[in-house]
């Protein structure tokens, strides 16, 4: 490298970088149902450990056999119990599944 392209090298002036323009701090939406999950938390101060709708509608056919078997469902899987005791659409959700079982006794 020449001494003088070495200097002119110095000299240039660097680009201007446009400044990043200022992010707003993005904020996680929070879905209803944890906003509800969270209402019944509140609800229920007692109760460390609780289900959410997503590991209820996970569990509830395991539930729903418990109970059609005729054993004691609310002892095995208290939790769910509890959720389904507070909340109404994972109820209705679970009392559909008790019909449909029911219904078709073999399946
Ligand atoms: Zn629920």
């Amino acid at each position: 490298m020449k001494p003088h392209d070495f200097l002119m090298r110095l000299l240039r002036p660097k680009p201007q970088r446009q400044p990043e323009p200022a992010r707003l701090p993005t904020r996680p939406t929070r879905p209803a149902k944890t906003l509800a999950a969270a209402a019944l938390r509140m609800l229920a101060p007692t109760q460390d450990v609780e289900l959410a709708c997503d590991d209820v509608h996970a569990l509830l056919d395991q539930f729903a056999e418990v109970v059609k078997r005729g054993e004691d469902a609310p002892k095995a899987m208290p939790l769910l119990q509890l959720h389904l005791d507070m909340c109404p659409d994972c109820r209705e959700e679970f009392e559909a599944l008790m019909r449909v079982l029911r219904a078709n006794p073999a399946a």
